[in-house]
């Protein structure tokens, strides 16, 4: 049987999938937790997870797979010289050191473009220009570009997910002529579909792990689509919203949307675009009045088919982006009443208003009209939040088939999600 592999580089930890063709079963899950490691953030300990985690997967197994897919952190980037060595330490998705550049970029990129975030790749690359152990390096890389290196052995390779934060055009599907008119002394990645098979496994790795030496390596992903691609959303007007600390949506849509005002971008994939944005509200806010148990015991208390009176916008502290673009919108968390159950129902009605509004929001802007919504996260397990949105969304709201981004990677190996699309 042929066997598929897809390998998760998350912000707590790597994980890896082996899937089954006929079934798209999983055969084996392994993974290697970072447990709040320092050493989490080098690329020698990735290489130690990413070897580790193949040593878990059973024997038989390893020498069935014909496929091998690895998505990182979107903007987790790093310089490497020619040997595919790093040349410095890597800059992980959140780091925001890009700020320092944001002005200059902002003279060179189009306005409101994905780029100009002070955690965007670009941003990343032009201060790291300005570091000394620059003029060693010689290719710009992601992290899962790096990670497949360490696999295949070709350097300079990564794929149009990864690439967005990058200023890739995904739609034109080359570098935009502003960004190469930046003359960066550097070689910026060949840009492929997700999935595309780049080359055979070394065949040093392949002896030494007990894989086939025709067992092939493909572009990869992010986490978070891969996270999407796990979901089991594939037509044009289903979603997937992540109800983990905050509130991300995204939809399946023939249309592009973008609009950095709202932190609204889209992917693409395949044929179709997976359009987005993210909010501040979500779990983190009912995580500091609630424990999880109370979340569960409490919400079942709940009549979901009555709507809460109480109209609150739940934020850690003030500002939002999407679906209110007001770096100043205050958290509105009053009147509090008395009653526990009162209090939650209020604030669970009030996310799912806002998470109404976002895809609303999206819909106003061109994207295919909602058809249902699969959820992730850990709210995705409370039925009374989920019948509450449902009366919001109008549509049937069903939990993800699959919450694994290392599932949907191992899809994407087996090649059959974005081609499927494009046929
Ligand atoms: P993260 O985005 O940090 O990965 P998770 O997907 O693990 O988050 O979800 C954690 C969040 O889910 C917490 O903020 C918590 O408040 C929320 N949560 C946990 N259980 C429930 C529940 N039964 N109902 C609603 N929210 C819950």
């Amino acid at each position: 049987m042929d066997l598929y592999l897809g390998i998760d580089f998350g912000t707590s930890g790597a994980r890896g999938m082996v899937i089954d063709e006929e079934a798209c079963c999983i055969q084996a899950q392994v993974r290697y937790p970072f447990q709040d490691s320092p050493n989490a953030v080098t690329p020698n300990f990735w290489q130690e997870a990413l070897f580790v985690l193949v040593e878990q997967i059973p024997h038989q197994l390893r020498r069935q797979i014909k496929a091998i897919a690895i998505n990182g952190t979107s903007s987790t980037v790093l310089l490497v010289d020619a040997a595919g060595n790093p040349t410095d330490a890597p800059l992980l998705y959140n780091d925001a050191r890009g700020s320092l550049v944001l002005e200059h970029l902002r003279s060179i990129a189009p306005p409101n473009h994905t780029v100009l975030s002070a955690t965007s790749s670009l941003a990343k690359l032009l201060w790291m220009r300005q570091q000394p152990s620059f003029s060693e390096a010689r290719y710009f890389l992601h992290q899962a570009d790096w990670l497949a290196f360490l696999l295949h052995g070709q350097l300079g390779i990564s794929d149009y997910h990864n690439a967005l934060k990058l200023g890739y055009d995904v739609e034109e599907l080359k570098y935009p002529e502003w960004l190469e008119n930046l003359q960066i002394p550097i070689q910026l990645p060949k840009v492929l579909s997700p999935g595309t098979p780049i080359a055979e496994l070394r065949p040093e790795i392949a002896d030494k792990f007990g894989f086939r030496r025709d067992c092939l390596v493909c572009a990869g992903t992010t986490d978070s689509i891969a996270a999407f691609l796990a979901s089991g959303a594939k037509l044009p007007g289903e979603a997937v919203t992540s109800l983990g600390s905050t509130l991300v949506v995204k939809l399946l849509s023939r249309t592009r949307q973008e609009d950095a005002r709202y932190g609204i971008y889209s992917h693409r994939l395949g044929d179709l675009w997976l359009t987005g944005g993210a909010s501040n509200t979500g779990g983190a806010v009912l995580k500091q009045f609630f424990t999880n148990a109370e979340l569960e015991s409490l919400s079942r208390e709940i009549d979901a088919s009555i709507a809460s009176e109480l109209d609150y916008y739940p934020l850690l502290k003030a500002g939002d982006r999407f679906p209110i673009n007001d770096p100043n919108l205050p958290p509105r968390l009053s009147p509090r009443p008395d009653n526990p159950v009162e209090f939650l129902h209020g604030l669970l009605e009030s996310i799912a208003r806002i998470e109404a509004r976002g895809y609303e929001l999206l819909q106003q802007m061109g994207a295919d009209k909602l058809s249902r919504v699969y959820t992730a996260g850990g709210g995705a397990a409370n039925e009374t939040w989920t019948a509450i949105r449902a009366r919001h969304l109008q549509v049937p709201v069903v939990a993800s088939v699959y919450t694994e981004a290392a599932y949907g990677t191992a899809l994407l190996a087996m090649g059959g999600r974005i081609k499927g699309e494009q046929e």
